[in-house]
C-alpha cells in the first residue's frame, strides 16, 4: 500500500508547504478581515502538524505505530487544500461546513489510531480517499461556480490556473493509491507540480493568460507538425523512387532539397499559422492608425456629452467587441473632492455619480495616466483600503478597464470599458491604442464639459432671474399696497392735527408739540406720495401731462421750494444760462419734481455753506435738439461704484444707521426713492440722467454733478396727442399707448 512507501520527512515537508501557502492566502486577504473559521482551521492544521512532528522526534511517547500516524496525517493536505481553495476564490460560504467535517474526521482518525473500534490503517486509508475526493470535488464545484459568475478574463485566468492545479492533484492522489515505485514517484512529482503552481498562482497577481499560452503552444505544435509532414513526405517519396542510393553525397543532396522545399513553403506556412492561429489567439486584428483616424473624426466637433460618449464607444466597442462601455466625467468640486459621473456609451451601464477624494488612492492611480484594470482594484494590496463606496461603485459598473483621459496632469475623465464579448483580455497593444484614443478625446471632452457647465450656469441664472423678478414684484406690491393703505389714515391725522393747531393757537403751551405733529405728518405725506409715484412708475401708470415747458421757469419754481432750507444751511444757489434754452414738450409738474429732488439732494449732501450751481445748454444731435441741465454741488460726492446704483429704488449710500430723517439736514437721507422717481420721469420724457463725481469724501468734498438730458421734441411726438400713459418697457417711446 502507499503508506508503506511514504517517507515521513517528505510528507512533513508537503504538509508544511500547504500550511505556508494557506498563511500566504490569509495574509493577502488581511488577517483581520478573514472569517474566524478560516483562522480556526489554520490553527487546527498547525496543531496537527506539531503533534505529528513531536511524535516523529520523541519515539518513546506512547503513541500508535508510525504507519498509522503517517496515514492520518495525510488528511492534512486535503483539509488544507479545501480551505486554501475557498480562500483563493474568496468563496467562504462552505467554510463552516468544511471545518466541522474536518474536525469530525480528525476526531475519528485519532480514535482509530488508538484501536477503537476498527482496524486503524485500512479505515484511515478509506478516510483519506474520502476526504481527498471531497476536497477535490468541493474545490472543483466552488471554482466552477465562481468561474461562471465571473465575466472578467483576468479573474477567469486566475481560476484557470486553479483548475489545472485541481487536475494535477486529482491525478497525484489517484496515482498514490497505486503500487510500484514509478507510480509513487510520478504521484509525488505531480503533487509537487501542483503545489508549485498553487504557490505561483497565489503570489503572482498578473500571471500570463493561460489560454494564450495554450494557444501559442498549439500554434508551435501545428507548425512543427506541418514541417515534419513535409520532411517525411519528401523523404518517403524519394525512397519510393529509389533515388539517390544513400551515399554520403546523395543524402547531402536530399537534405539540401528538403531544406529548399521547406524554405519555399515556410513563409506560406508561417502566414497561415500567423493569420489563422493568431486570429484564434489574439482575436480579430485591427489597423491601429485607421482606428485612431476614424475615432478622432467621430468625436471631433461634438459638444454634447451624451453624444460624445455614444460616438466614442461606437468606435471602441466595434474594435474590441465590448459588452458595454461608458465615458466617465471627472470634475473637481473644489473641496478636496471630485465627482465621477459615468455617461452611457454602449450597452447597459450604471450611471451612478460617485464622490471621491481628489488625492485619494483611486484618483492618484488615474493621475498616472496609464490604463488601469478593475482586476487590480480587486487584487492588489495597494487598493485594499479604498473606501467601500468606491469599491461598490466600481463593482456596480462591471468594467474591465479604465483608461484615464488627462489634460495637463489633471484627470478630466475615463474611458471605462466592459469585458469583450470574446472573453479575451486586453493586451499590451490594445492598451497602447486605448491610451491614444483617450488622448484624442481630450479637446472634445473639454469642449463638451464647457458647454455643459454653461448650460448649467444658464439654468442657474434663469432660476435666479425668476427669483429676482418675484422679489421685485413683491417690492413693487409692497410699495403700492403700503402707500395706498397709509394714505387714508395719514390724511386723517394730518387734517386733525391742522385743526388742533388752529384751535390751540400759537400761545398754547402744547403748540410746540402740535407744530411737530403737523410737520411730521406733512413729511410723512410727502414720502407716501413719492412711494405712490414710484409704484405708479412700476406698474406703468405714471401719466404725463404734456405741454410746452420753459425749463428756466420750472427750475426757478423748484429752487423757490428750497429758499428757506438754503438759508438755514447757508448754501448759495446760482442758476445760470437757462433763459436761452428752448422750450420743450413735457410735463411741467413732473419736471419740477425732478429738479426739486436734485436741488434737495444737493442741499442734503453738501456741508453747510456750500455752493450749488444750475447751468444749462442746448445740443443739436443727429436725432434732434436736446437740452442738458446740470445740477452741481461741492458736497461729499459719490463713490464710483455707487454712481449708477443710486438711481435704483431704495438705494442709499453710506451707513444707513447714521442717516438722519430730516429733509434738509446734512446727510439727512430719505427712503432712497427720490432719484429713482426722477429717473423714471426723465425716462418717460425719453431723456437721460446720470451723475459725475470724483468719488465720495466728506473731508475734501469733491462734489457731484447731476446731468439731465431732455429732447426738445420727443421721438414720435405729434402735437395733437393726448396725455400719455407711460408703460414699463416702452418708457423711451413718446406717444406709445
Ligand atoms: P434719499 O431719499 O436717500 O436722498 P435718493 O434716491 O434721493 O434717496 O438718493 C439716493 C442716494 O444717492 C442718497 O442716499 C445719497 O447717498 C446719494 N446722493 C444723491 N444725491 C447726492 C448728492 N448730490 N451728493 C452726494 N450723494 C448724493
Amino acid at each position: 500500500m502507499a503508506m508503506q512507501t511514504t517517507s515521513p520527512v517528505l510528507l512533513s515537508i508537503e504538509v508544511l508547504i500547504y500550511v505556508v501557502l494557506m498563511l500566504q492566502v490569509l495574509l493577502r486577504r488581511q488577517i483581520e478581515e478573514v472569517e474566524e473559521y478560516l483562522l480556526a482551521y489554520l490553527g487546527l492544521s498547525l496543531i496537527l502538524i506539531l503533534l505529528w512532528l513531536t511524535r516523529l522526534t520523541i519515539h518513546a511517547m506512547p503513541m500508535p505505530p508510525v504507519e498509522a500516524i503517517v496515514s492520518w496525517t495525510k488528511v492534512v493536505p486535503a483539509l488544507a487544500f479545501g480551505a486554501l481553495t475557498m480562500a483563493f476564490v474568496r468563496q467562504t460560504r462552505w467554510a463552516p461546513a468544511w471545518l466541522m467535517g474536518s474536525v469530525g474526521l480528525f476526531a475519528l482518525s485519532v480514535a482509530l489510531q488508538f484501536g477503537w473500534p476498527l482496524e486503524g490503517p485500512v479505515v484511515a486509508l478509506i478516510i483519506r480517499v474520502l476526504l481527498w475526493s471531497l476536497a477535490l470535488g468541493g474545490a472543483t464545484a466552488i471554482v466552477l461556480s465562481t468561474y461562471r459568475r465571473q465575466t472578467s478574463p483576468l479573474h477567469r485566468n486566475r481560476l484557470h490556473y486553479w483548475l489545472v492545479i485541481l487536475v494535477l492533484l486529482a491525478s497525484a492522489e489517484g496515482m498514490s493509491l497505486g503500487t510500484g515505485f514509478v507510480v509513487q514517484a510520478a504521484s509525488r512529482v505531480l503533487r509537487w507540480a501542483a503545489a508549485g503552481l498553487a504557490t505561483y498562482a497565489i503570489l503572482q497577481v498578473h500571471a500570463p493568460d493561460l489560454r494564450t499560452l495554450v494557444r501559442v503552444a498549439l500554434r508551435f505544435l501545428a507548425l512543427t507538425g506541418m514541417l515534419s509532414l513535409i520532411f517525411f513526405g519528401i523523404l518517403t517519396a524519394v525512397q519510393r523512387v529509389g533515388w539517390p542510393t544513400i551515399t554520403q553525397r546523395g543524402s547531402l543532396l536530399l537534405t539540401s532539397l528538403i531544406a529548399l522545399v521547406m524554405a519555399i513553403l515556410l513563409p506560406g506556412l508561417l502566414n497561415l499559422s500567423g493569420d489563422v492561429l493568431s486570429r484564434l489567439i489574439f482575436g480579430a486584428a485591427y489597423d491601429e492608425q485607421e482606428v485612431v483616424r476614424h475615432y478622432s473624426q467621430s468625436v471631433s466637433n461634438i459638444l454634447d456629452i451624451d453624444r460624445l460618449a455614444a460616438a466614442a464607444f461606437d468606435v471602441i466597442s466595434q474594435v474590441f467587441n465590448l459588452q458595454h462601455g461608458a465615458l466617465v466625467l471627472i470634475q473637481s468640486t473644489g473641496t478636496g473632492h471630485s465627482t465621477m459621473l459615468p455617461v452611457r456609451g454602449h450597452g447597459n451601464v450604471s450611471t451612478q455619480l460617485l464622490e471621491v477624494e481628489t488625492f485619494g488612492t483611486l484618483m492618484n492611480r488615474f493621475r498616472q495616466g496609464t490604463p488601469f484594470a478593475q482586476y487590480d482594484i480587486d487584487m492588489l494590496p495597494a487598493y485594499r483600503r479604498i473606501p467601500e463606496t468606491e469599491r461598490q461603485w466600481s463593482n456596480d459598473m462591471q468594467m474591465e478597464l479604465f483608461v484615464p483621459i488627462r489634460s495637463q496632469d489633471e484627470v478630466i475623465g475615463l474611458l471605462a470599458l466592459g469585458p469583450r464579448r470574446s472573453g479575451e483580455p486586453f493586451r499590451r497593444n490594445d492598451l497602447n491604442l486605448l491610451s491614444t484614443l483617450a488622448d484624442q478625446t481630450v479637446p472634445a471632452l473639454k469642449n463638451a464639459q464647457m458647454v455643459q457647465d454653461m448650460r448649467r450656469l444658464n439654468l442657474d441664472i434663469s432660476q435666479l432671474n425668476t427669483e429676482l423678478e418675484s422679489m421685485n414684484r413683491t417690492k413693487t406690491d409692497f410699495i403700492g399696497i403700503t402707500s395706498h393703505e397709509l394714505r387714508t389714515p395719514l390724511s386723517q391725522v394730518s387734517g386733525y392735527s391742522e385743526i388742533l393747531a388752529e384751535e390751540l393757537g400759537a400761545n398754547s403751551p402744547l403748540s410746540a408739540f402740535v407744530d411737530g405733529l403737523v410737520k411730521g405728518t406733512a413729511r410723512l405725506t410727502e414720502i407716501v406720495e413719492v412711494m405712490l409715484d414710484v409704484s405708479r412708475l412700476d406698474v406703468g401708470k405714471l401719466t404725463l401731462k404734456r405741454m410746452s415747458v420753459d425749463l428756466h421757469h420750472v427750475i426757478q419754481g423748484a429752487a423757490e421750494e428750497w429758499t428757506q432750507a438754503l438759508q438755514e444751511r447757508g448754501h448759495t444757489l446760482i442758476v445760470e444760462g437757462l433763459e436761452a434754452l428752448p422750450t420743450l414738450e413735457g410735463d411741467q409738474e413732473r419736471l419740477q419734481q425732478v429738479f426739486s429732488q436734485l436741488i434737495n439732494n444737493a442741499i442734503k449732501y453738501t456741508p453747510d455753506g456750500g455752493l450749488i450751481e444750475i447751468t444749462g445748454q442746448g445740443h443739436a444731435e443727429s436725432s434732434g435738439l436736446f437740452v442738458e441741465v446740470i445740477v452741481e454741488d461741492n458736497g461729499i460726492g459719490i463713490d464710483q461704484d455707487d454712481q449708477h446704483r443710486i438711481f435704483d429704488k431704495f438705494y442709499r449710500t453710506g451707513d444707513l444707521m447714521k442717516h438722519s430723517t430730516g429733509k434738509t439736514k446734512f446727510k439727512g437721507a430719505g427712503p432712497g426713492l427720490g432719484l429713482s422717481l426722477a429717473k423714471g420721469i426723465i425716462d418717460a420724457h425719453s431723456g437721460r440722467v446720470w451723475v459725475e463725481s470724483r468719488g465720495h469724501d466728506e473731508e475734501s468734498c469733491p462734489g457731484s454733478s447731476f446731468h439731465v438730458l431732455l429732447p426738445v421734441r420727443p421721438p414720435g411726438y405729434k402735437p395733437e396727442m393726448a396725455d400719455t400713459i407711460v408703460r414699463r418697457g416702452s418708457l423711451g417711446k413718446w406717444g406709445s399707448p
